[in-house]
């Protein structure tokens, strides 16, 4: 499914749950670490909304949740890894009129999905389960927009409590939250961090990574491993870092490896790199 038909908002849809006195949401959770939720459930800003909000289903924070109620707002936490993730999204979808990615595992397969396009899933299945049982059958993890129609965006592993807060007071405004279409390295300048690519030589993703996390690895002097994914509409500066990176003599499949971490469904990641190490120094 082509991502940047999705992320136009449907203000009918936004109307719609404008009208309502408590907007409905739901938490759902898919194969993930359960990090994104526990970010939202320990969010303290959320109780200035509380009374605003009717969380339907979250079963971290209620035992009385359901996951069957239809909502105004979903939140889908994880990647689609097994059949049973796949029925529960496709559910989901159906009871909910917005339907919000949250979290790098969601919008981007997270790292479960690093072996994408490199080694055979069926392959790697039966060498960790064997002849076993198992009730629900593997998928190779894929971000949910492969499935389902994905109204926006939430990236970040796990997403910024501001960011979190951003997109639920837009949706009860009637409004819609925007993207971010800059990057990490916007912010870590304004942090007023050394460059640690340039001065170090250390392997920083940021100049391709979508900011909103207010540089916060660089800001330790980590180098960016892409948690929140690319910068979207092909805004990165990709050719010039990875031009970085090969002068500084890290190999084609070492930036490959890398970026794959968090972006192995980034289908444009090939190409790029074939510009950069396909042409003569
Ligand atoms: S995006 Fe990160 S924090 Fe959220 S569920 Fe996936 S691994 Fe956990
Ligand atoms: S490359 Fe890394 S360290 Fe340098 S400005 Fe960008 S985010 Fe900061
Ligand atoms: S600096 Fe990079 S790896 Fe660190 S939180 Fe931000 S996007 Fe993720």
């Amino acid at each position: 499914m082509e991502r940047s038909k999705m992320i136009l908002p449907d203000h009918e849809i936004i109307e719609e749950c404008r009208d309502v006195c408590r907007a409905t949401v739901g938490v759902y959770v898919l194969t993930s670490c359960y990090g994104c939720q526990l970010v939202m459930a320990t969010v303290q800003k959320i109780m200035e909304i509380a009374n605003l909000v009717d969380f339907k289903c979250f079963y971290m924070v209620s035992s009385k949740s359901s996951m069957h109620e239809p909502v105004d707002i979903a939140f889908v936490e994880g990647s689609v890894s097994t059949e049973k993730d796949l029925e529960e999204l496709k559910e989901v979808r159906k009871n909910a009129k917005v339907l919000v990615a949250i979290g790098a595992c969601a919008v981007n397969g997270g790292v479960q999905s690093w072996s994408e396009g490199d080694l055979n899933y069926d392959e790697l299945y039966a060498s960790v389960y064997g002849d076993s049982k198992i009730k629900y059958k593997g998928l190779q993890a894929a971000p949910i927009d492969s499935y389902v129609k994905v109204d926006y965006f939430l990236p970040g592993c796990p997403p910024e409590e501001d960011e979190i807060m951003y997109f639920l007071s837009t949706f009860l405004f009637g409004s819609y939250p925007e993207e971010i279409d800059y990057p990490v390295c916007a912010e870590c300048r304004l942090e007023g961090n050394p460059c640690i690519l340039i001065e170090s030589d250390a392997p920083c993703l940021g100049p391709i990574t979508v900011a909103g996390c207010k540089a916060r690895c660089p800001s330790f002097g980590v180098p960016c491993i892409g948690c929140r994914g690319p910068v979207p509409h092909d805004n990165s500066w990709f050719d010039s870092l990875a031009l970085i990176f090969r002068n500084k003599g890290y190999s084609k499949d070492y930036i490959r490896e890398r970026m794959k971490i968090f972006c192995s469904f980034d289908k444009n990641l090939e190409e790029r790199l074939e510009k950069v190490f396909g042409r003569k120094k």
